[in-house]
């Protein structure tokens, strides 16, 4: 029998540098159990999207091949999270549980469950920070309160300065052999491939540690410099595309802010600028964190209680025009099969495709964030839920209501060309750029001559923007009466 291990409980931090769990289990000096658990009783709507299933099976190989070549294996096993450690722990008469903190509304209770379970059982546990930057409890105003302002959030994330080295792999890992029965991948079924919806996920993304690092290298040497200016450009390689290697904690935070500070103190001219608000973006992660450990309803209840009442027109067909990528306004529709063929979209885009849903169709947010959700590699229930309540103006800090997006002119400002739609709606691609984001208004030849024929090659706009700007502010009309 060998002796009893460390089980180091991966969750959201697939990872072997700056990972504080397994540090300090290697430092105890016994033999460690990595384990992985998919948990099916995640609560409410909440369970893994298609698109994370898909990005958690390469992950997990990615993890497993690391820790084979560390000379250990990662054990898989399926089932409610405590049950699962319960079993693992009496498998191997562990020593002690160590894992890295979550930050899901639900995760608090779990967590302190197993460590009253372990408490109780003579087990050691220990759970380490390292999803976040800074403790969403630490971040506080004068008065002792939450934040609900981003900016004076972002400034005191600012003041609480330096951050720390990230932790290196360990290099004398020593791994827990014993014969424990351990699930196969395969059997979980997260992505069977039928329809291979996902097909063209994998020339896009390299899930793993080494594709998370190589991402943010190349992100560090090609493109932070000109981050500020040209960040919200999505015909442009502008942004990091990190967000999923965040989500699933296949690089941590700090590694982000220490590699971004180390080369704005390489003094490479024309970084800082850039740099800098790369910076303050990765505290935008924080900062939506911050809301849904203070307000755990966020994913589901509006921030501002008014919105509850919004006179929303809860439209199937016009949900599913917007699912589609056929809504007849190029840059909604680029995004939206740019979401579905790469599970990825552009911020800005983001930003366009939902306030199109919610404000031009005047579909509740809530069924936006639920595609999103499963369509996204990095759907992440921080970053998901602050940033629709933010569209939909109904969030802490959000974007005014009356503030509507205009899909024309938001396409010319940030896509001028129109290379990004020529690129998503190959259907347009020979349309001239002063009619690439509205074909309606182009004349007959021009439409004939690019061989676009509107509700037949592509459809006519689904709404009119002017019109139903006016009903959306209209319907705003009724909950600021009410409120
Ligand atoms: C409607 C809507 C839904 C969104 N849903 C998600 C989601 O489920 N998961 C998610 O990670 N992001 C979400 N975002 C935020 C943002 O669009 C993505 O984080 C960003 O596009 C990811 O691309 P990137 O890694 O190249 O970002 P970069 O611009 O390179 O930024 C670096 C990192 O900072 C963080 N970040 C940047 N912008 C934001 C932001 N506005 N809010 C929170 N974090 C941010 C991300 O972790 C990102 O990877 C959403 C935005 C909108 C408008």
């Amino acid at each position: 029998m060998s002796e009893s291990p460390v089980i180091v409980w991966f969750t959201h931090d697939l990872r072997l540098a700056d990972n504080a769990a397994l540090v300090k289990a290697v430092e105890t000096c016994r033999p460690i159990l990595p384990v992985y658990i998919l948990d099916d009783e995640t609560p409410g709507d909440w369970a893994m999207g298609g698109a994370t299933r898909w990005w958690l099976e390469q992950s997990l190989h990615a993890l497993d091949t690391a820790i084979a070549e560390k000379g250990g294996r990662l054990c898989l096993r399926r089932g409610g999270s405590l049950d699962v450690l319960k079993a693992l722990a009496g498998e191997t008469a562990a020593h002690a549980i160590y894992f890295s903190r979550n930050h899901a509304p639900w995760s608090g209770k779990l967590e302190q469950d197993i460590a009253s379970w372990c408490r109780e059982n003579g087990i050691e546990c220990k759970r380490f920070a390292g999803y976040l930057l800074h403790d969403p409890e630490n971040i506080r105003t004068g008065a002792g309160d939450p934040y609900k302002v981003y900016t004076p959030f972002s400034k005191a994330c600012f003041a609480t300065e330096p951050f720390r080295e990230p932790r290196a792999v360990p290099d004398n890992m020593q791994f827990w052999l014993g014969g424990i029965a351990k699930d196969d991948i395969a059997d979980w079924k997260l992505y069977d491939g039928k329809p291979d919806w996902a097909s063209q996920f994998a020339e896009r993304w390299t899930p793993g540690e080494a594709g998370a690092r190589d991402k943010l290298e190349r992100f560090i040497a090609e493109a932070v410099g000109d981050y500020k200016d040209d960040r919200d450009r999505p015909d442009l390689f502008a942004t990091s595309r990190l967000s999923p290697h965040l989500h699933f904690g296949e690089i941590s935070p700090h590694q982000c802010w220490h590699a971004t500070r180390h080369a704005m103190a390489d003094g490479r001219r024309n970084v800082d600028r850039g740099a800098e608000h790369f910076l303050k973006e990765l505290l935008w992660r924080e900062f939506s964190y911050h809301l849904l450990h203070h307000w755990p309803d966020l994913m589901s209840e509006p921030f501002r209680p008014e919105f509850a009442d919004f006179p929303w027109s809860d439209d199937d067909d016009a949900l599913n025009a917007w699912q589609r990528g056929d809504t007849g306004y190029p840059i909604v529709d680029a995004g939206m099969r740019e979401l579905w063929a790469t599970g990825w979209m552009h911020n800005r885009v983001r930003m366009i495709a939902a306030s199109f849903l919610i404000k031009d169709l005047l579909v509740p947010w809530q069924r936006g964030e639920a595609w999103f959700w499963d369509t996204l590699v990095d759907a992440d229930i921080g970053s998901n839920s602050a940033s629709w309540q933010w569209v939909a103006g109904c969030g802490a800090d959000a974007a005014p209501y009356f503030r509507i997006f205009n899909p024309v002119l938001q396409g010319e400002k940030f896509d001028p060309d129109g290379a990004y739609v020529r690129r998503w709606v190959p259907e347009l691609k020979r349309l001239p750029p002063a009619f690439i984001h509205k074909p309606w208004e182009a004349p007959a030849l021009v439409l004939k001559d690019a061989g676009v024929v509107l509700g037949k090659t592509y459809p006519k706009p689904m709404v009119d923007h002017g019109k139903a700007r006016d009903a959306a502010l209209a319907a705003y009309q009724k909950i600021r009466k009410s409120a």
